[in-house]
């Protein structure tokens, strides 16, 4: 163990969380491809999550946080640091609001989303299912204000709890967050739990539309390549000042199906970069480079990247 390790251990020893050290943290992302992280650490208490961050803060260590690992891509040599995952039952946990009160519904941020947009459609609430078949914790949903065809999260949450990086908790309410498309202005920091305005509604309408959302995301998207959904944001036009689909001019440039080692351009959605299990990140992210080099040459347009890149130089952002 180097002695790096040893100092950032007294970090977490006396902590209740679950560390692993040199975690392959690209092999949990949706890519399942990428480097290490120094270290990974799931707490079991918020008390034991805001130690931590108070201590890395203070050792000037560098802290992320991982979902569900489906709009991320970890570089090949991976990163160092603290990689914290909400992946314990005190960061999971769902308190529903009852028909009789206007408390909204309380959602921890390492819920899984798919899992709830089902739950919440049984249980006759509204709110959550035009998210259906987005794979995302909660929290990665709010923090890229996960959305699409149907509506986005933004649409229900009432507000947020975080645990800034000095480890102090705050409560932030939806107005303060100014949603947008793809993103919004959340403080440095990690996403704890969301309250939620979910309605009363009909259970059946309700698993009916959430039929309708996922089998149009079947239709339109390779739900099943190892990607992290759409690789770049829609851009605004220019000459019109309305998003373009980013997808159609990656398609208009002629590059479905272009190719770099094992990744590739999807067929079926031009935005949608894939990758073999021959493939490496370094692969997808040239291929990305690529692309939006062309889409440019082709367009006019610059092409923003939407999936995160983790790596250790910063390269690439
Ligand atoms: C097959 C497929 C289909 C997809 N379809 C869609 C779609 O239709 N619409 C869409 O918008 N996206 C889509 N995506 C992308 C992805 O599902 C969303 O971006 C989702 O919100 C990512 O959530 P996550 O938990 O996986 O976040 P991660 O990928 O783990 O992380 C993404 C970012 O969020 C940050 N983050 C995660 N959790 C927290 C937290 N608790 N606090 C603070 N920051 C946090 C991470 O640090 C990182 O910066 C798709 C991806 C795949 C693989």
């Amino acid at each position: 163990m180097s002695t790096l390790i040893t100092i950032k251990e007294k970090l977490w020893s006396d902590l209740d969380v679950e560390a692993t050290l040199d975690a392959p943290i690209g092999r949990m992302t949706w890519y399942e491809t990428g480097g290490s992280a120094e270290v990974l650490i799931s707490p079991k208490s918020s008390n034991a999550l805001q130690l931590l961050c108070k201590r890395c803060y203070e050792s000037e260590i560098p802290v992320r946080v991982l979902g569900s690992g489906a709009n991320l891509l970890v570089a090949d040599d991976g990163i160092d640091g603290v990689v914290i995952r909400l992946n314990q039952p005190a960061f999971q946990e769902t308190r529903w609001n009852d028909s009789q009160s206007d408390t909204p519904t309380r959602i921890g941020a390492g819920a899984d989303l798919m899992g709830l947009v089902t739950e919440s459609a049984r249980r006759g609430f509204s709110g959550l299912s035009q998210l259906a078949g987005i794979p995302a914790s909660i929290g990665g949903a709010i923090r890229m204000n996960a959305g699409g065809t149907y509506g986005d999260t933004a649409q229900s949450i009432h507000s947020i709890e975080i645990l800034t990086m000095s480890g102090e908790f705050r409560t932030i309410a939806a107005t303060e967050l100014n949603f947008g498309y793809r993103q919004c202005a959340i403080p440095a920091g990690i996403i704890i739990a969301a309250h939620c305005n979910l309605c009363a509604s009909d259970p059946i309408a309700l698993r009916a539309h959430v039929k309708e959302v996922f089998e149009y995301k079947k239709r339109t998207q390779p739900m099943s390549d190892r990607s992290a959904g759409c690789m770049f944001k829609n851009p605004i036009d220019p000459s019109t000042g309305k998003r373009e689909s980013a997808g159609k001019l990656i398609d208009l440039a002629g590059l479905k199906g272009k190719t770099s080692g094992g990744a590739f351009v999807s067929d079926k959605h031009g935005n949608f970069i894939g990758l073999h299990a021959s493939g490496c990140a370094n692969d997808v992210l040239a291929l990305a480079i690529d692309v939006q080099q062309q889409v440019f040459e082709h367009s006019g347009i610059q092409l923003e990247r939407e999936v995160v890149i983790w790596s250790q130089r910063g390269a690439f952002q």
